[in-house]
């Protein structure tokens, strides 16, 4: 009953997603220019921004792919 009190959104977390090469800790958010604000996300595997997408993960799992990278393992996601 305890999570009845809990918005289910709060356990979840935006990210975005590589659908090319699967990764979730490869995009990264630049600007396109120093003078604009205007944010673009881009693949550092794979150097594009086509296969981008904005997912929901639970927090942890976002943690947990961190601590993965940091033991070199690499987990790849298929996005459908
Ligand atoms: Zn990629």
């Amino acid at each position: 009953m305890l999570f009845s009190f809990i918005d289910p959104f709060v356990l979840f977390s935006k990210t975005h997603c590589c659908k090319l090469c699967g990764s979730i800790v490869s995009p990264i958010t630049t600007s396109t220019t120093s003078v604009s604000s205007k944010k673009v996300v881009t693949c550092r595997s794979c150097e594009t921004s086509k296969g981008i997408e904005l997912i929901a993960v639970p927090y942890v799992f976002r943690y947990l792919t961190s601590e993965l990278i940091s033991m070199n393992i690499r987990l790849n996601l298929t996005i459908k």
